[in-house]
């Protein structure tokens, strides 16, 4: 080394420093620091670990580390002393500093990359009682080991980052507070954070494919938590000071072109995002009063856009082919039915995009009005004036149309006419929040609706559900052993077994199951593979997106004749079964031997 080297060094760390200090935020800090590390120091990797609020892991942007002595991270957040590594392949030298650390070698065998020496030091406040981090330097660039120089100077830098981490708290409290510095005062400095807070949650929420941003006051903590639903799942986003809060609902209002007061009742309104920036989503705000005299806040992000072909609902080539052959023709009715999120609204715009032709009249009715639908003539329930679903069906039927989609059609006024429509040469798209396509078609006997009209409109019914999707970038195979595969068919075949059929030969349906069950999804040999989740950057620990899960129903001789003769709910599952229907949980298990899901999700949709 020569000597103006120690010099441009300390020159290079008062730069950086001075840049940490000026990092607004821990997502900046975290942003900016490893490249400027990499920098300083000269060598390929840096990774800067912040540990989490239940101090159960350290977070990198790349990646979480279990606060445990077994990694290089773990133990140098847990002793609080600097590893300075020449080899982390020589097991020899790990062993030397404690027997139980170990190199993670996970990122190297995804990578390819092959770490060698490794300087890692604790981020700790000043009294060395609180560990608020790791930072950890990988191969220098001159292939030797770290110098005393190198270390003595990432210790200097350790206590730089210790005071910005202290100040910018843990990733939870990633949105700092402007206003929190001078609380209650409602000035211009407030209500810029507000709106720069706002559009940051917003966007965020349409980075990260959420459905809904709630916004909830804790007045007894100090605090403002944001959590954001997604994949159906509502996880915490951020928290801010309290006294943010008000300038942050204020701001929201406006943006809603609503009056900023507290108006002491729950308030709606409608909100559009490309007016504030380049995100094209519209959402739905609910301000609702709620204890200490403030307001709770949920946006709902409206699925903007357009309908998604049928091809994209993920449902498997032979239910796709019997759905196109049921609903190919030109009146009738076909039903889609499962509780509120289950992809019914979804999927009755992928069947309607199917069947709108432009030579055809298409109406729907919708509460609200979630997707675009070019060639249709949307009609949105408004309750308030009287237009609710049966009202509106009422004046869409005597507007000549070819084609009527109907959002919900739980109630018997709206079902009856919907059967009668479908009875007199339109074709009728209805949804209902019913578990299952037997129970549909009971419920609407229960209705009091007339037997044979049902019977001859029908042209099937779609149950559907979403499971979590495994995560395509760190799901684990594995090989299951026999007693997870009996358990796996003895879930399959759980309703099977009523069946005549099956009754007759058992031995001989579990074959035909596991036969059917090898030509779709078994390798050469006949054995499957499964998948179990990790977690990673990527994901939410080990899952990402959702499988929509499917259960068609197209009714045979045995199952129409059981409809005119009003059977139960169990006869004309039996009888549906009998004719070859394919349940939701066995649909389930057919997409964890793809490989795309796992029981535990499965089971958790269902
Ligand atoms: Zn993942």
């Amino acid at each position: 080394m020569s000597d103006s080297e120690p010099l441009q060094l300390y020159r290079k760390l008062h730069a950086v420093s001075t840049r940490v200090h000026a990092a607004r935020s821990l997502e900046a800090l975290m942003n900016s620091v490893p490249a400027d590390l990499c920098h300083l120091f000269d060598c390929d990797r840096c990774l800067l670990f912040v540990m989490d609020q239940e101090k159960d892991y350290l977070v990198s942007r790349e990646s979480r580390v279990a606060a445990t002595p077994g990694s290089i991270a773990g133990y140098v957040a847990l002793t609080q002393q600097l590893v300075n590594i020449d080899d982390v392949y020589d097991s020899s030298q790990l062993r030397a500093i404690s027997p139980e650390l170990q190199f993670q070698q996970g990122a190297d065998q995804r990578t390819g990359y092959r770490t060698r020496q490794v300087l890692a030091a604790p981020v700790a406040d000043a009294q060395g009682k609180e560990l608020l981090g790791v930072v950890q330097l990988m191969n220098p660039r001159n292939g030797e080991r770290f110098s005393a120089m190198q270390v003595e100077c990432l210790q200097a830098l350790c206590e730089t980052l210790a005071v910005a981490l202290a100040a910018r708290q843990s990733p939870r409290f990633a949105l700092t507070s402007a206003a929190g510095r001078h609380a209650g005062a409602h000035n211009a400095a407030d209500a810029d954070a507000a709106a720069a807070l706002a559009e940051k949650i917003i966007t965020e929420a349409c980075r990260l494919d959420a459905s809904d941003i709630h916004i909830e006051p804790h007045a007894a903590r100090g605090i403002m938590v944001l959590r954001l639903r997604r994949d159906g799942a509502l996880l915490p986003y951020a928290e801010a000071a309290l006294d943010m809060h008000a300038a942050l609902v204020a701001r929201l209002k406006t943006m809603c072109g609503l009056p900023t007061t507290v108006a002491g009742h729950p308030v709606e309104g409608k909100l559009l995002f490309r007016e504030f920036s380049q995100f094209d989503v519209e959402l739905r705000a609910s301000f609702i009063p709620s204890a200490g005299g403030m307001e709770d806040v949920v946006l709902h992000l409206l699925s903007s856009g357009a309908p998604m072909p049928l091809e994209r609902l993920g449902m498997v080539a032979a239910t796709q082919d019997r759905l196109r052959a049921a609903i190919d023709t030109t009146h009738g009715l076909f039903l889609l039915c499962g509780p509120a999120g289950s992809g019914r609204t979804a999927a009755l715009h992928s069947l309607l995009l199917r069947l709108e032709r432009p030579d055809a009249k298409v109406w729907t009715i919708e509460e609200p009005v979630e997707i675009t639908q070019p060639g249709a003539r949307q009609v949105p329930v408004q309750r308030e004036t009287g237009t609710d679903f049966a009202a509106a069906l009422r004046a869409v039927l005597h507007a000549d149309p070819d084609l009527v989609a109907i959002g919900d059609m739980r109630d018997s006024d709206t079902a009856a006419m919907a059967i009668e429509a479908a009875l007199n040469g339109r074709m009728v798209l209805g949804a209902m929040p019913t578990a299952s396509s037997t129970e549909t078609i009971a419920r609407l006997h229960e209705m009091g609706n007339e037997r044979f009209a049902m019977a001859d409109a029908l042209l099937g019914v779609l149950a559907l559900r979403l499971a979590k999707r495994l995560c395509e970038h760190c799901k684990l195979a594995y090989q299951p052993g026999e007693a997870e595969l009996e358990l796996l068919l003895a879930e399959y075949s759980e309703e099977l077994q009523k069946t005549e059929a099956w009754r007759a030969d058992p031995r001989a349906a579990q074959l035909r199951i596991v036969n059917g069950w090898r030509e779709r999804h078994g390798d050469a040999r006949g054995g499957f593979t499964l998948y179990r989740p990790v977690g990673c950057k990527e994901c939410s620990k080990g899952y990402k997106g959702r499988i929509g899960l499917h259960e068609l129903l197209v009714p045979g001789e045995r199952v129409r004749h059981l409809v005119r003769e009003r059977a139960s709910a169990p006869q004309l599952r039996n009888a549906a079964l009998a004719e070859g229907l394919r349940t939701l949980k066995m649909d389930g298990i057919d997409k964890i031997l793809a490989g795309v899901t796992d029981v535990k999700a499965v089971r958790g949709a269902l």
